[in-house]
Parts: structure tokens; C-alpha cells; sequence
């Protein structure tokens, strides 16, 4: 009897709607001609247009689909225009993060031959590393609560074993998965700045006894400063990089200046029960409704989205199409025929998405 697993899709603003529907239909596409697994989509209603509508940014009723489903499926939500009575921006992604506890915040930085990039790539190199930002604490912890008075400001750097440990056993299993998928050595580099804060030494102090549990991977340590420098000298030197929030903050834009923009830059929060998937780029009002968009990061983050299904529920073939599909994408990419503006070619969203569909050659 073939598995079915419940997507919940929340298609949110601006240019989201145009890329879910593409990235959507690819994703019925391949569980349709697998005779392995099945996908039910159901939509989630939210987002600034939603609040502006109802009042409401995040109903119950789409939280609730969020809790059930296996995963979660995100565009991009926000609008300019639109905020809370505070002023403060509507971010309902925000708010999944943190009643779902996703502590990982997951960013894969890729750049294959021909693909553009503002490094000069050495021939026959090309970078092949995930990013692992924690998500819910560090210095970000004190978000929006810091202390102020006339002369002096204090936030606080909070780390905690509880994440950290969840954090660390997050990042040397996927290390594992791809060494086994022959995508990298098995490293993981734990990026922090344990010579000057205690908070990092702490930090360290349970990395390496999650190192201790996998003799056959690499551990490795590296301070943020020197990291930041290496990513521009020698990024393909990296694997697996796992930090605290702030750091994993910058670190992610930089890996994304790396991959020529936020065009092709997918990415996960990962929790212990639930996962979000979803592009790094906003929602992109000035190109909304257009039909330019590009589609390539919602389609990478349906492929990240099949990938951890398939090792969670073990279901290989799941595993495999999210990596056909990440493949078909980069192929469209290298080929360069088929491209939207912001990657320098003049296709449109749908003529995208049939190309990612036609690299597939689904049978
Ligand atoms: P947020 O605050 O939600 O992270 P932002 O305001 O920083 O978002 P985006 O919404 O990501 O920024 O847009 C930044 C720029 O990148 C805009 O000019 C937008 O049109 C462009 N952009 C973002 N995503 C895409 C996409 N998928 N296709 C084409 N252009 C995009
Ligand atoms: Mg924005």
C-alpha cells in the first residue's frame, strides 16, 4: 500500500500565489508517475492580503492544518502596505517557526559550472554546502523585549542545551545523508566565537559530544569572523555548517551573494515534529501578478521538501525525485535557454516551470 502525505500549502503574497501554483502541479506530477508514495495538497489560507481581508494574519484553522499535515509548503507573505496596528510587519512564517519549535533553520548554497556567481571558480569546482542557522534562540531571543533606558541598551545571548543538543544531532545526520548520497565529505563545521563568549564555549562544548557519537564523520570548528572570510576564499570547502541564530542570520545572505541571488536560494525550518519549506526571497510586490516570477526557489524548496519526507518516512523513492528535481532545475539552469529576467533571460513563470517539467522527462 503506497504512503500518502498531507502538504499543507500556504500560497501567501505577492508573487507567491504564481510560483506555489507551478511548484505545485510539478509536485503532483512526480508523486502521480511514482508508484511509491502519494501527496495530498490542502491550502492554508493566510498572509498580509488575508489579514487585510479578515482581520486575521494566521487563522486557527490554517494553524491547525499546518500541525497535521507532514509538511509545510510556504511562499513568501508580507506586503509593504500592509502591518499590524504596532507598524510591525505581518510574518506568519514568524509565528509557524515558533509554535511549531522549528530550531533548524536549513539553507543549501550551490553554485555548479556555468551557473553565475561573483566568484571567479576555480575550474572543475563548484559549491556544494548547507547552511544550518539555529532558529529560535541565540540573539535573537530577546527579539522585540531588549532592555532600553536613556543611556544604556542590553539584549541577551541565550543558548540552551535543550536546542543545541536537537540542533547538533540535526546537523551530523544530515552530514551523514550526504556523504551517503555522495554529495559531500561528511563535515560538519560548527561556526562560533568560542574565544571571546562563554555562551559559544557552551556551544561548542555540546557540539563536540555529539561529534564524540560519529567517529565516522568529520567535526570541525571555526570562529564566525574566519568563516565569513572563507566563504568568499574557499567556499567549496564546506559541508555542513551548523551556528547560532545571528550568525546563521548574516551568514545565509552571504551564501546567498554567493549562489548570483535570492533566485535560486531555497530553504527549510526544521523542527522535530514538522518542517516549513520555502524560498528565501520575499514576496516581491513590484513583480507581483505579472507572471515573471521566478519560480526556481519555490521548486528547489519542494525538492528539499521531498528529500526530508523520504528520509523521515523512509521512502526511497521519495528521497530520489526531490533529488531528480533539484537535478532538473540546475539542468535548466546550466542549459541558460530558459530563464526569467532576474537571472538574465526573458521567460516568464510558467514557460520556467514547463522547462523544470520537460528536464524531468516524467514518463
Ligand atoms: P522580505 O522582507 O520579505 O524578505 P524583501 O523586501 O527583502 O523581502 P523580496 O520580496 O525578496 O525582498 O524582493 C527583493 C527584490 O528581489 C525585488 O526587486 C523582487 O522583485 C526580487 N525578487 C524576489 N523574489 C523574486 C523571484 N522569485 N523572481 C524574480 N524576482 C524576485
Ligand atoms: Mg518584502
Amino acid at each position: 500500500m503506497t504512503q500518502t502525505f498531507e502538504i499543507a500549502v500556504f500560497e501567501g503574497d505577492g508573487i507567491g500565489p504564481e510560483i506555489t501554483g507551478p511548484t505545485v502541479n510539478i509536485l503532483a506530477e512526480l508523486a502521480r508517475s511514482s508508484n511509491s508514495y502519494g501527496l495530498s495538497f490542502t491550502d492554508a489560507p493566510a498572509g498580509a492580503a488575508h489579514y487585510a481581508k479578515t482581520g486575521e494574519s494566521l487563522p486557527e484553522a490554517s494553524m491547525a492544518i499546518a500541525r497535521r499535515a507532514d509538511a509545510i509548503l510556504l511562499s513568501a507573505m508580507g506586503l509593504p502596505d500592509v502591518r499590524y496596528d504596532d507598524g510591525t510587519e505581518i510574518s506568519p512564517q514568524i509565528d509557524l517557526r515558533k509554535a511549531l519549535t522549528l530550531f533548524a533553520g536549513v539553507r543549501p548554497v550551490t553554485v555548479r559550472a556555468g551557473q553565475r556567481t561573483p566568484l571567479n571558480m576555480p575550474d572543475g569546482k563548484e559549491i556544494d554546502f548547507v547552511l544550518i542557522r539555529e532558529s529560535t534562540e541565540g540573539l535573537f531571543y530577546t527579539q522585540g523585549r531588549g532592555e532600553v533606558t536613556k543611556d544604556e541598551a542590553r539584549e541577551t545571548l541565550l543558548i540552551t542545551r535543550e536546542i543545541s543538543e536537537k540542533l547538533f544531532k540535526f546537523a551530523f545526520a544530515l552530514a551523514k545523508t550526504r556523504k551517503e548520497a555522495g554529495r559531500g565529505p561528511g563535515k560538519v563545521t560548527c561556526v562560533d566565537k568560542a574565544n571571546v563568549f562563554r555562551a559559544f564555549a557552551f556551544f561548542r562544548e555540546m557540539f563536540d559530544a555529539e561529534a564524540a557519537k560519529h567517529p565516522d564523520l568529520i567535526a570541525d570548528h571555526a570562529y564566525v569572523d574566519a568563516t565569513a572570510l572563507w566563504m568568499v576564499q574557499k567556499p567549496w570547502d564546506f559541508d555542513v555548517m551548523v551556528t547560532e541564530n545571528m550568525f546563521g542570520d548574516i551568514l545565509s545572505d552571504l551564501g546567498a551573494g554567493l549562489m548570483g541571488g535570492l533566485g535560486l536560494a531555497p530553504s527549510a525550518d526544521i523542527g522535530t515534529d514538522n518542517a516549513v519549506f520555502q524560498p528565501c526571497h520575499g514576496s516581491a510586490p513590484d513583480i507581483a501578478g505579472q507572471g515573471v516570477a521566478n519560480p526556481f526557489a519555490m521548486i528547489l524548496s519542494g525538492a528539499m521538501m521531498l528529500e526530508w519526507l523520504g528520509i523521515r518516512h523512509d521512502v526511497e523513492a521519495m528521497t530520489s525525485d526531490g533529488a531528480k528535481l533539484r537535478q532538473a532545475v540546475e539542468h535548466v539552469v546550466a542549459q541558460g535557454q530558459i530563464l526569467t529576467r532576474d537571472l538574465g533571460g526573458e521567460a516568464g513563470t510558467d514557460a520556467a516551470a514547463k522547462a523544470v517539467i520537460a528536464a524531468l522527462d516524467l514518463p
